[in-house]
């Protein structure tokens, strides 16, 4: 899309009131303004009509189209305003055209290349769709199963508190992000790139408004459609996706990638496919692909994470702190917040905030406990969940008796496994009042909880006791600061379920830095989060896209 040729930005109108004079008028028939007013008029069409006309110093009958390119929230004070990025013409003359995203390959050739990627989560299907535009046939090989059937497995974790180790909050099509809030934010800076995975979310049927809006969501009840859309376009132009079918191994010779093996679950049939390019892109939840590449003698590497608990509060509450008391309407979105601070060096942060969500069973395996949050795409739940996690370091596991490549993953494992004893071997969660966590040194076992969105259930623990000391403490003192900020987080109500420990991976697969290969294995790709390569959805599947691209690069150079 080109961009408009002249903008104005006019952000505080509303603070200081100008004069005729002072008004700028755009000097092109068609450009870009910025305007600004409070959120309870925002859905009044009428008003950023007039608002626009106002910015660009037209009369509102000298205004032709108008189109929103970007809207944000500006809730640092009262009234909450929004914040709007505008793309104008005047009567007489036409906006750039909009290019409706759209997502089309020719079926591949019969002969073209194939290359494996293992996982169907957005690093594997991002790096499927770019395969084709790149001219290669994917095999996606993929554990869990499609994302319809996939719910059931989710409902028997909910309600027989049976973990499929296969198919889980965590495996299956789409990967970890297909039941989750879907958020769409990323540190990356690459906007083009952010651009162009945004476009194709749409393309596969997310709202356009994701592409507009500066925090874009999607909703757990939106995302499986997008995703088998994305599956079915992949199949339609000659792509494979193989569901059920977990890898089992990886074949080298000299130094480079000669076959996988996978095991089809349902039969327990073994196939072995040659294959001169894999891409692992298996989540950092796959602690077996993790020990199999260990096992095998090529490089794993710890690496820091983060873990914690998840915290709870009526979304009313935040809704007030956030909007400093003012009614939120149907104008406002349901609040989110964000919290950092360090304890003795030592940074602790709220994670994956999950406004109007629901805290989300995790687990991969059944004698564990693991918690994350989700969001339908209204956030309409009546509660707000965010984690609330420690760093943890070489530092932290050593102390613990863990060393060696796997120590963040033993550690992790040995958290997780705690919380499922104490909570009874299910997958109730152990959980206490807030208050209580941080009541004294040693906090206290609550009386009784407060009204959780857990659905299996909680059970009251010290969490102060269950969680190593290196976390228990600094995160008590974490909550505290956080309190000092917002003193309503420290509510009577709030409640604390134990344990959020699949932050990001606790291991790295390393890749050089230019081929994105292993250094061990020529044709191995470590790709997504599972590697450490990514943080999130949309990084994720930016790191798909990327490491086709220089896996096609470096095919292209040595056909040269
Ligand atoms: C409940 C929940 C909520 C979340 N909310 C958000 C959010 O709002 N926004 C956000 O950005 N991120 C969110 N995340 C994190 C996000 O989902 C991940 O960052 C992202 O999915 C990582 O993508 P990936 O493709 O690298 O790995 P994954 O999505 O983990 O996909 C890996 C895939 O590999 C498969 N696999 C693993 N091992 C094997 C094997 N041996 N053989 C075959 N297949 C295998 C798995 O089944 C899985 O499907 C959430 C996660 C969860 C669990």
């Amino acid at each position: 899309m080109s961009k408009p040729s002249g903008s104005i930005r006019r952000k505080n109108k509303h603070r200081a009131k100008r004069t005729v004079k002072e008004r700028a008028r755009l000097e092109v028939p068609v450009g870009q303004v910025e305007v600004c007013f409070p959120a309870n008029l925002s859905t009044k069409k009428e008003v950023l009509a007039q608002e626009v006309a106002d910015a660009a110093g037209w009369s509102l009958d000298e205004l032709g189209d108008y189109r929103v390119v970007r809207k944000n929230l500006d809730a640092r004070r009262r009234p909450v305003k929004v914040l709007w990025m505008v793309e104008v013409a005047q009567k007489g003359h036409a906006l750039p055209a909009l290019e409706i995203p759209n997502w089309h390959v020719d079926v591949i050739a019969e002969k073209a290349p194939e290359i494996i990627i293992v996982g169907a989560g957005p690093a594997g299907l991002f790096a499927a769709l770019e395969c084709l535009d790149q001219g290669f046939r994917p095999i996606i090989i993929e554990r869990g199963v499609d994302v319809r059937q996939r719910r059931r497995d989710l409902v028997k974790i909910t309600r027989d508190h049976a973990v499929n180790p296969d198919s889980n909050y965590c495996f299956g099509e789409g990967g970890a992000g297909t039941y989750s809030d879907g958020k769409l934010y990323t540190r990356s800076h690459k906007r083009g790139d952010i651009r162009s995975a945004l476009e194709c979310l749409v393309a596969f049927g997310a709202d356009p408004d994701i592409l507009v809006e500066a925090h874009p969501h999607i909703g757990t009840n939106k995302l499986p459609g997008i995703i088998q859309s994305m599956r079915e376009a992949i199949v339609e132009a000659g792509g494979e996706v193989h569901f059920g079918c977990r890898m089992v191994d990886l074949e080298a010779e000299n130094g480079a990638i000669q076959a996988i093996h996978w095991l089809q679950l349902d039969d327990e049939i073994p196939v072995r496919r040659a294959c001169e390019a894999v891409i692992l892109a298996t989540g950092h939840s796959a602690k077996d692909v993790f020990r199999l590449i260990h096992d095998k003698g090529w490089t794993v590497e710890a690496k820091p994470f983060a873990l914690g608990v998840r915290v709870e509060h009526p979304q009313a509450l935040i809704d007030q702190v956030q909007y400093h008391g003012e009614e939120r309407g149907d104008w406002l979105p349901p609040a989110a917040y964000k919290l950092v601070c360090q304890v003795d060096g030592r940074g602790v942060h709220s994670f994956c905030m999950c406004p109007g969500g629901i805290i989300a069973p995790c687990a991969t395996e059944q004698d564990q406990v693991v918690t994350n949050g989700w969001s339908p795409s209204k956030r309409n739940n009546p509660f707000a969940n965010a984690g609330m996690v420690v760093q943890i370091d070489e530092e932290i596991w050593k102390q613990s008796g863990f060393t060696g490549p796997l120590a963040g993953l033993e550690f992790q494992r040995m958290v997780e496994r705690n919380c499922w004893e104490a909570a009874g071997k299910s997958q109730c969660a152990p959980a206490q009042r807030l208050l209580d966590f941080i009541d004294g040194d040693d906090g206290k076992v609550s009386k009784d909880l407060p009204k959780c969105s857990y659905v299996p259930g909680v059970v009251s623990v010290n969490l102060k006791t269950l969680l190593p000391d290196s976390i228990a403490k600094p995160l008590a003192e974490g909550l505290r600061a956080f309190g000092r900020k917002m003193p309503a987080f420290l509510h009577p109500d709030a409640i604390l379920v134990a344990p959020e420990s699949r932050t990001s991976s606790p291991v790295r697969i390393p890749r050089d830095a230019t081929s994105l290969e292993h250094p061990d294995v020529e044709g191995l790709y470590p790709c997504g989060e599972g590697g450490g390569y990514a943080g999130g959805i949309l990084s994720a599947a930016l790191d798909g896209t990327r490491v086709v691209q220089m896996l096609a690069s470096k095919r292209r150079s040595k056909n040269t």
